[in-house]
C-alpha cells in the first residue's frame, strides 16, 4: 500500500509514461509536489501518435452531464478550478451555447432535463454572446461557467511548466511500466490495450472523428454545441481564424474517418452558419478515445505501479483532478472509492 511509498523528502523518483493529458497533468504535478519526475513519451514533441491531439478541449462538466456519472462532473468541476489557476495562455472560461435547429427540439428539451447550471438565452441573448450567430437560432441554453482549452498549444504549455518545476521529459523514448524506476505512472492511453506483459485490461478505444477548419468570414469566442439525433456535435474556435469541428463516437478500433462522418460534421458546421461553406479545410482526422466498460476514468494501484487511464471523452475536463488524487494516495494514502481500485 502506499503509506509505504515515500515522501518527497525521501526522492523516490517518479516515472510518468506518456505525454498526453493524463500524463502532463500527473508529472507537473509531482513534480510541483517536490518528487523527483521523469516523463517519458514515444513520440516527438509533436505528439502526432496520441489522443489528446485530437481533442475539442471543452472543459464542460455540466453539458457532459447529459451522458456521463456524477462523477465526471464532481471531478470536472475540480479540474476547472485547477485549469484557472495556471493561468494557461489559450484557456478561456467563458462558457458554452448549446442551441438547436427547430427539428431537434425534443433533444434540446431532453438535454436542458439532463444537465445543471444553464441559463435558458432567446434569440437576442444568442445574439448577444455570439454576434455572428444573430437571426439564426430563437432557443439556447448558456453555461455561463464552462471553459475550453487549445490541446495543441495548451500541451507544450504544461510540458515548458514540468521543466521548470525541475521535471524532465524525455521524448522519442518508449518506456514500458516495469522497466521503470521508482513509482510509475502509467498513462500510455489507448497503446495500452495493447501492449504485451503491460497491457491494461478492458481498456477499449472509442472512435472520435474531427475536422479543422479556417474561415476569416464568422468570428465564435466560446464552444457552440448543436443538438444533433446521432452525436453531440460542436464547433469549437480556435487561434488563426480556425474552428474545430466535432466529433463522431464509434465503437471502433479503426482509426480512419470516414465519408458519412465528414459529411454530417461539416453539415453541421454549415446548418450553423452558411459562411462556414466557404471554410478552408485544414486538416481531417480520428483518434480512438481510452475508455473502459463505465466509460469512467480508472487509477489503478498496483503495489509501486499506478495505472490512469479510460479518460473517455473527458480527458481534458479530468486530467488534472485524477492528478490531483493521484498525489493525494502517494503522499497520504487518500483513496477516492469513485475511480480508484487496488490490486
Ligand atoms: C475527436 C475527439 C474529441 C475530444 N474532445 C474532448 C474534449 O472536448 N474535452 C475533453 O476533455 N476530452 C476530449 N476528448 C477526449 C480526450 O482527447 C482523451 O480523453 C485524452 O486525450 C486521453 O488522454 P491520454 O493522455 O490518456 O492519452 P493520449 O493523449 O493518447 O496520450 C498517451 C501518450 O502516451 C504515449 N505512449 C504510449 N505508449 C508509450 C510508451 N510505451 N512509452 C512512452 N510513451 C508512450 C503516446 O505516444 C501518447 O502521446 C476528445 C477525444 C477525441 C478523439
Amino acid at each position: 500500500m502506499l503509506r509505504n511509498f515515500s515522501t518527497p523528502s525521501d526522492t523516490i523518483p517518479v516515472t510518468v509514461i506518456g505525454a498526453g493529458i493524463a500524463g502532463a497533468w500527473q508529472a507537473l504535478t509531482f513534480a510541483r509536489a517536490g518528487y523527483p519526475v521523469t516523463l517519458f513519451e514515444r513520440d516527438d514533441p509533436t505528439m502526432l501518435g496520441g489522443t489528446s491531439r485530437w481533442a475539442g478541449g471543452m472543459l464542460a462538466p455540466y453539458c457532459e452531464q447529459e451522458a456521463a456519472e456524477p462523477a465526471v462532473t464532481r471531478l470536472g468541476l475540480r479540474s476547472l478550478e485547477l485549469w484557472r489557476e495556471e493561468k494557461l495562455d489559450d484557456a478561456a472560461f467563458n462558457g458554452s451555447l448549446v442551441v438547436a435547429h427547430a427539428r431537434d427540439r425534443a433533444d434540446f428539451k431532453r438535454f436542458g432535463r439532463m444537465t445543471e447550471n444553464h441559463a435558458a438565452v432567446g434569440a437576442e441573448d444568442i445574439a448577444a454572446l455570439e454576434p455572428d450567430l444573430a437571426g439564426r437560432f430563437h432557443d439556447g441554453l448558456f453555461f455561463a461557467e464552462e471553459g475550453h482549452v487549445e490541446p495543441r498549444r495548451v500541451l507544450p504549455q504544461l510540458h515548458a511548466r514540468l521543466a521548470q518545476a525541475n521535471g524532465e521529459i524525455r521524448f522519442g523514448t518508449e518506456c514500458e511500466p516495469h522497466d521503470a524506476q521508482g513509482i510509475v505512472i502509467d498513462c500510455r492511453g489507448f497503446a495500452a490495450a495493447d501492449g504485451d506483459d503491460g497491457s491494461v485490461d478492458g481498456l477499449r478505444g472509442v472512435k472520435g472523428e474531427a475536422v479543422i477548419i479556417e474561415t476569416g468570414e464568422i468570428k465564435l469566442t466560446r464552444p457552440v454545441r448543436v443538438m444533433h439525433p446521432r452525436w453531440p456535435l460542436y464547433i469549437v474556435p480556435r487561434a488563426a481564424n480556425q474552428f474545430f469541428v466535432g466529433a463522431t463516437s464509434i465503437e471502433s478500433e479503426d482509426g480512419g474517418v470516414t465519408v458519412r462522418s465528414m459529411l454530417e460534421l461539416l453539415t453541421a458546421a454549415y446548418a450553423v452558419h452558411p459562411a462556414f461553406a466557404e471554410a478552408r479545410i485544414v486538416e481531417i482526422g480520428a483518434a480512438l478515445r481510452p475508455a473502459f466498460a463505465d466509460n469512467l476514468p480508472r487509477i489503478a494501484i498496483e503495489g509501486r505501479r499506478i495505472g490512469v487511464n479510460g479518460l473517455y471523452r473527458h480527458g481534458f475536463l479530468l486530467a488534472p483532478a485524477l492528478a490531483e488524487l493521484t498525489l493525494a494516495y502517494v503522499a497520504r494514502g487518500a483513496i477516492d472509492n469513485e475511480v480508484m481500485r487496488c490490486a
